[in-house]
């Protein structure tokens, strides 16, 4: 099990490892950019190589790199739009800086199209911004439906990856709070959610999962995160979906309410036998 948080990118690349591996993490997630989608910082190419050769050497799992959820790939707007193509299109550039790991970003509101026009533009968009020549993979986050969101339904994730052309370049993060919001019952049926999830998207397709306890309830459609046993899915279902065999190879990122000292102390929950 490999298992890390959400850590700011303030001291570069290299520091995060660090820092991750100084609160007992195998990998980690952190903003390409500010959530406002501003210009990114100017990345230094041998500070991303000693960041990719100290996971080598603790043996760190895919890292994911979040797109700025402000983001709308799917909105009504024609330049809301074309923000997120530009923004997004720039991230993948930068992500070859540190070749190989996750790129994760919200599917978006359709702001009334309604969802079949929102998958279709969320499917324009990632056929104009992935290219073969790219190493990152590109993964749609499981959404909690709140308002037009698109992609709170396995059926909806699926028709947008049916849409990409560079399917090897595309998948899945889960988010155990939006599911559960959306209505996934992965307290108490957890083996049936990732079934269904496996005959919609399939699970080779899941490639990381964001781990948060839920302020909401079952198909709340709130999208509150939080903290690790203090929420309504609990800690027992969450170190269950945490140690599915099946999923052993993936990152699993936490996004709860916390402080680091927070993030070490649920990871040793998360780990501990
Ligand atoms: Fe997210
Ligand atoms: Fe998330
Ligand atoms: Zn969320």
């Amino acid at each position: 099990m490999h298992i890390g948080c959400h850590l700011s990118t303030s001291d570069g690349f290299l520091a995060m490892g660090q820092t991750a591996l100084s609160i007992g993490a195998d990998t980690f997630q952190f903003f390409t950019r500010n959530p406002r989608g501003s210009r990114a910082r100017q990345i230094d190419p041998d500070d991303a190589q000693a960041l990719m050769d100290f996971m080598k050497e603790h043996r760190f799992a895919r890292i994911i790199a979040h797109a700025p959820y402000t983001l709308n790939p799917c909105s009504i707007d024609e330049r809301t739009r074309q923000f997120a193509l530009d923004t997004m299109k720039d991230d993948l550039q930068r992500m070859e800086f540190t070749p190989f790991q996750l790129y994760n970003f919200h599917p978006g509101s359709h702001t009334g199209q309604g969802i079949e026009k929102g998958i279709e533009e969320i499917t324009k968009l990632l056929n104009s911004i992935i290219t073969q020549a790219q190493s990152t993979t590109v993964l749609l986050e499981t959404m909690a439906g709140k308002g037009t969101e698109v992609g709170s339904r396995f059926e909806e994730l699926q028709a947008i990856i049916d849409g990409v052309e560079l399917k090897d370049k595309i998948g899945v993060c889960m988010d155990t709070c939006h599911i559960f919001d959306a209505g996934y019952d992965i307290r108490d049926n957890w083996n049936g959610v990732l079934s269904e999830f496996d005959r919609i998207i399939g699970i080779g397709n899941l490639k990381a999962v964001h781990l948060n306890d839920s302020m909401n309830g079952l198909g709340s459609h709130k999208d509150r995160h939080q903290k690790i046993g203090e929420g309504s899915i609990g800690l027992e279902a969450l170190r269950r979906i945490a140690r599915t065999p099946e999923l052993s190879g993936l990152p699993f990122c936490l996004e709860t309410p916390n402080d680091l000292d927070g993030y070490r102390r649920e990871i040793e929950m998360l780990s501990a036998q």
